[in-house]
Formats: C-alpha cells, structure tokens, sequence
C-alpha cells in the first residue's frame, strides 16, 4: 500500500549456524534485549512521523489558505480551521509524548508505558491527520500531484507494526495494574 522507499520482503534461514560469539548479550537475555530494542524502535523510528505531520500540516494550511471557493479561503470556514486546529494539536501532543519517552529512555529510567503511549499517540494522529488532509485537500487531495494520499497510505501500517495498537494499549493497561 505504502513506505515504497521501504522494500518488505521474507527472510529465510536454512541450515543457518551462527557462531556463540556472535550473540547480542548474555544466554538467556533475548527478551530482554529484544524488548529494549523495540522501545528505541517505538520512539525514534515514530519521530520520522512527526516530521511528515508537520510537512503535511504545513502543505494543507497553505492549500486552505489559497484555495477560494464561493469568493473566499476554504480555510475561513471553521469547519475548516478546525480541522487543522485539531491536526496542530494531534502534532504538538504526540511530540511531546515522544520527546518525554526518550528523554526516559536516556535517564535509564523504566518508560515501556511511554514508548506505548508516545507510539499510539503517533500512529493515530498520523491516520487521522493523514485523512483530514485529503479532505481539506479536496479531490486534488486524492490524486499523487499533492502528496497527500501517499502520506496516508505511508501513515496506515503504524498501527500495525512495531506491536499493534491493541497490543500497545494492552502493554499500558498492564502498567495502570488492569
Ligand atoms: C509496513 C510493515 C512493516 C513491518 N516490519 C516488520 C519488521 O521489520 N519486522 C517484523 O518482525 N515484523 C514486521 N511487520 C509485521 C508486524 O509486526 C505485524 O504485521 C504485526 O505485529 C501484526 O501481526 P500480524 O500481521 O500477524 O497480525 P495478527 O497477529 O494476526 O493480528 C491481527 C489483528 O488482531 C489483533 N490481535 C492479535 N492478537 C491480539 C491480542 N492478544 N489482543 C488483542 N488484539 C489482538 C492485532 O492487534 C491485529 O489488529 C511489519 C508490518 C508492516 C505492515
């Protein structure tokens, strides 16, 4: 659907041996390490959404501010405005909660209910900032020339990889004591 500059493709392993000395970390360690891995991927890999919410929040806020329909902006309609209000305020929120993950990380501190937090909050607001450009956007918003559908089908797999939300969701419902 999306991330074409991201090739996927199956990896596959026949006979492979690979010599002790090549281990990451301590026998026994492996979830350990793989968790703590996963929260450097949860947040720095999320960080890369943040910089194309703010292309796309820049990109629709000039399209609405160009665009005239019935002899004024589109983007002085409130039903309008707002939209891009709450893709301002989907931004700041999920930057923030990056922004203290890491900074958790980097004191040593325990932050697997950050990184979760931080990576929910990314991966939905990209969705749905993703789909309000497009409809700011208009139908000019669905063809390639503006960028904007490619945004969105860029933004649909973060709900999927790197643990999907419901997994995310069940890793802070874990931490609240549910
Ligand atoms: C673009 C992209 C890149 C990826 N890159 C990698 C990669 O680099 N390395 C890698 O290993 N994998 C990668 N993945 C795979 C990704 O991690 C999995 O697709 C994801 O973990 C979901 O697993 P699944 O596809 O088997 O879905 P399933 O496990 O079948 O889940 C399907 C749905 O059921 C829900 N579900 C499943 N179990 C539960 C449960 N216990 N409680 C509540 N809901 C549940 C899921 O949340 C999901 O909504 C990538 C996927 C995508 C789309």
């Amino acid at each position: 659907m999306g991330l074409h500059t991201s090739l996927i493709s199956p990896v596959t392993f026949e006979n492979c041996r690979i010599p002790c000395k090549q281990r990451i970390g301590e026998e026994g360690k492996g979830t350990t390490i793989f968790a703590q891995s996963m929260q450097w991927e949860r947040s720095c890999l999320f960080a890369t959404y943040l910089g194309m919410m703010e292309r796309q929040l820049e990109k629709t806020i000039a399209h609405a501010s160009a665009r005239k329909q019935f002899r004024k902006s589109i983007s002085k309609n409130q039903a309008v405005s707002h939209r891009i209000v709450d893709m301002k305020l989907r931004l700041e929120a999920a930057r923030m909660l990056v922004y203290r993950a890491c900074w958790l990380m980097d004191q040593g501190e325990d932050a697997v209910m950050d990184v979760s937090l931080a990576k929910l909050a990314v991966s939905e607001a990209a969705i749905q900032s993703s789909l309000d450009a497009v409809q700011i956007h208009g139908g000019i918003g669905y063809l390639t020339e503006t960028g904007m559908e490619e945004m969105l089908r860029d933004s649909i797999p973060t709900t999927l990889f790197s643990g999907t939300s419901e997994i995310q969701r069940d890793l802070i419902a874990r931490r609240l004591g549910l």
